[in-house]
């Protein structure tokens, strides 16, 4: 019987096949022209220390919005930008109009704000990759130090000598180095003791579930111990909610980013969120006492 269909399988396979090649044709070119013609912006999403709730720093997240297609999310075009070659410009692009536009706040002298920037794992391997952001920072006055760059496990897998080479350059740029999804892809952190790493993000996946899933939990809090024996900070990504964001307290981690803490904004937002103390008050407030009354 599968044999008879298989004519209609394979017709169905092709023509869908064929659909998806022509999007994503039709997005490539599409982004391209974005990239040229200022189709691209950024969102910033707030991190925060896990007690006090204070800001400190912020994570860029590049936004992709066409005029024909709507918002296209980066889990598609980043994928895609990094198969056709297009990724290299989208980075560059990201990092220094993050650094133009978050200056003024990351370099006020009362506060201690830095810039979270992520980098696809095949920008981190490039040889010239410390040239590219030295000209960034000298061109935008960012100093290195309030940078941060944000890059995923898998660069450090067997086969990759070359990342540490371009770990220790940016680390003479005074740059620090966190590791994005941690958890997600293979990597033991004995291997990442022997890098000059700063933090671990642990990945929202592992967050999810805290207070549903007991292995999870033990997980999570695992994770944190091993990396403050090797003295490394923690960030847990994607907190959505009090819950979550009480274990990862509990647990002693030492950064906290999620929508429970607001959305990702816009530049132009930054000074209210800084401003902004309701979110600290009303997450400090016992869970189920008067404070929290609704
Ligand atoms: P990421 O670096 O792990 O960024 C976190 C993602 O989780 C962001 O998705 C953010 O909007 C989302 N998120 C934050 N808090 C929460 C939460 O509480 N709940 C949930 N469900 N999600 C949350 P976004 O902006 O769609 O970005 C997806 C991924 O695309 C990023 O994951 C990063 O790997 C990549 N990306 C974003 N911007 C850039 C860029 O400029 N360059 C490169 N190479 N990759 C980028
Ligand atoms: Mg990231
Ligand atoms: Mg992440
Ligand atoms: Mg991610």
């Amino acid at each position: 019987r599968s044999k008879d269909r298989g004519g209609n399988q394979y017709t169905f396979f092709s023509a869908d096949m064929n659909a998806r090649a022509e999007r994503r044709l039709a997005l490539e070119t599409k982004l391209k022209q974005a990239i040229r013609e200022g189709g691209l912006s950024i969102l910033y999403q707030s991190r925060r220390e896990t007690v006090s709730l204070e800001i400190v720093g912020f994570e860029a997240l590049v936004r992709w919005d066409d005029p024909e297609e709507g918002p296209i999310a980066p889990a598609e075009f980043i994928p895609l930008a990094e198969e056709c070659g297009l990724i290299a410009s989208i980075d560059e692009w990201v990092l220094e109009t993050a650094c133009r536009e978050m200056r003024p706040w990351c370099t006020q002298a009362d506060k201690d704000i830095r810039l979270a920037v992520n980098l696809s794992p095949a920008q981190f391997i490039r040889e010239d990759l410390h040239l590219v952001i030295s000209g960034i920072l000298r061109r935008t006055g960012f100093p290195g130090v309030k940078l941060e760059l944000e890059i995923t496990e898998s660069l450090f897998g067997p086969g990759n000598a070359n990342a540490r080479k371009v770990l220790e350059w940016v680390r003479e740029l005074g740059i620090e180095v966190s590791i994005d999804d941690f958890g997600t892809a293979y990597s033991s952190l004995s291997r990442l003791k022997q890098l000059p790493l700063h933090t671990l993000k642990i990945d929202q996946s592992f967050v999810r579930d805290l207070g549903q899933d007991p292995d999870d939990e033990t997980l999570v809090r695992t994770i944190i111990a091993m990396a403050h024996n090797l003295n490394l900070k923690v960030v847990a990504e994607g907190v959505e909610t009090r819950l979550q964001y009480d274990y990862v307290k509990r647990y002693g981690c030492d950064a906290v980013q999620g929508f429970l803490f607001g959305q990702p904004v816009p530049c132009g937002r930054i000074a209210q969120m800084l401003n902004n103390r309701d979110i600290a008050q009303r997450l400090q407030s016992p869970p189920f006492g008067k404070e929290s009354s609704e």
